[in-house]
């Protein structure tokens, strides 16, 4: 493999993902992450930066002389509110909050693309894309609403995630679904309470809970290793206060449905809202209110997205997998597809061993970096830099 990168730029890079990795910053509040990127841009001397897209994202275009197709590189901004347990140097110095997704060394192959795009393409444009509120699944839609992203709208998007439990370095490529749609439903009850003495005085949501907990998980209907994905999962349930004395007067669901169509998606909502309609009608004082969170929808990958990226990963001579099923996890980056782009989520193995995403030990291994600049570098390569088709001569 040719290195798209010195020592000087590799070690750069490594440097600044750990110092990435010690200011980690949760979805929506990616400020000194986002000035941190900026930096790196206006070093790299990007010819257009965008900055505040969708709250903190931060875009960069490198530009060909020629006009051509704009190819988008997008990578996250933001880390996890959970507490890293590690003994590492650079471990976080932010009590609760981590970069446990390895969201830090994306920025690091984005931004080590950046540097290899002194070299511009012989045509059209890049547009390196840091994006803010992955986690939440709200920053794609943000950057997209955007008004300035009329600017910016990629013909072409690609991004990595990091995948541990795959073989290190291999490219996992994978044509249509790639991650699945997802999306927190809650359940607020509202009944009455009451002296536990005198539970018929009250009206407790505990029995129409005790229901919808064995009814709602089955959503999806049996699920088989070659069936679609279809989940419902049940993530947390509580009823009344921690007591003796009183009978419950509210409660709380939250069920997680998750599949790998956004088709599919719309039919277990339709389903969910039956059998909670139908469990109420068994006692019509009781009051429930139902609201959406973390609303992702499916990623599909584009075909001839997917091929690029097989064409550069051969060329590089990585190894690569065409996956048999999509990942279950859930990815804002579907947008920039659902948006118009060609666009192709690609995987990149952690290692088989490699403790697993927003694990507390989780770390993002550093040698990934130069396969991923490489491969980046391929992509816009075939894209930007080989000769353009020819055009044929007129007529006579
Ligand atoms: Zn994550
Ligand atoms: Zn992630």
């Amino acid at each position: 493999m040719h290195p798209a990168l010195t020592d000087d730029q590799l070690a750069h890079l490594v440097a600044l993902r750990h110092n990435l990795h010690e200011t980690p910053e949760v979805s929506g509040q990616e400020h000194g992450t986002a000035e941190r990127i900026l930096q790196e841009l206006l070093r790299a001397e990007a010819d257009e930066i965008w900055t505040d897209l969708g709250e903190h994202g931060i875009a960069a275009s490198f530009d060909g002389t020629a006009d051509g197709p704009t190819v988008m590189i997008r990578c996250e901004l933001d880390a996890l509110p959970i507490q890293e347990v590690s003994g590492l140097p650079y471990r976080s110095k932010t009590d609760g909050k981590a970069h446990l997704c390895g969201h830090d060394g994306h920025m690091a192959m984005v931004l080590g693309l950046g540097l290899a795009l002194a070299k511009r393409p012989a045509r059209g444009r890049v547009i390196l894309l840091f994006q803010p509120a992955e986690e939440t699944g709200a920053g794609a839609a943000a950057v997209i609403a955007d008004p300035r992203w009329a600017e910016i709208q990629p013909d072409y998007a690609f991004a990595f995630h990091n995948v541990p439990g795959h073989p290190f370095g291999q490219i996992g490529l994978r044509k249509g679904p790639a991650n699945c749609a997802s999306r927190g439903m809650k359940i607020s009850f509202q009944g009455r309470t009451s002296h536990a003495a005198a539970p018929e005085n009250g009206v407790s949501p505990a029995s129409v809970m005790a229901s919808l907990m064995q009814t709602l998980p089955t959503l999806g209907g049996a699920q088989t290793p070659h069936s679609d994905i279809a989940l419902a999962t049940l993530t947390h349930v509580s009823l009344g206060e921690p007591s003796f004395g009183i009978a419950p007067g509210v409660g709380e669901m939250r069920i997680t449905l998750r599949s790998q169509s956004d088709t599919r998606m719309e039919q277990m909502i339709a389903d969910a809202k039956d059998l909670l309609a139908h469990s109420l009608q068994h006692d019509p004082r009781l009051a429930a209110d139902l609201t959406w969170h973390e609303v992702f929808l499916a990623t599909t990958n584009d075909a001839d997205a997917i091929d690029i990226a097989a064409d550069a990963a051969g060329k590089l001579g990585l190894d690569s997998d065409s996956m048999t099923s999509p990942m279950r996890w859930s990815e804002d980056f579907g947008r920039f597809g659902i948006d118009g782009a060609k666009a192709a989520l690609l995987f990149l193995g952690s290692g088989k061993e490699h403790p697993q995403l927003h694990n507390p030990n989780y770390d993002f291994p550093d040698a990934l970096i130069p396969i991923g600049v490489s491969l980046f570098v391929e992509i816009i390569d075939q894209i930007l830099c080989q000769p353009a088709p020819a055009i044929a001569p007129a007529n006579g």
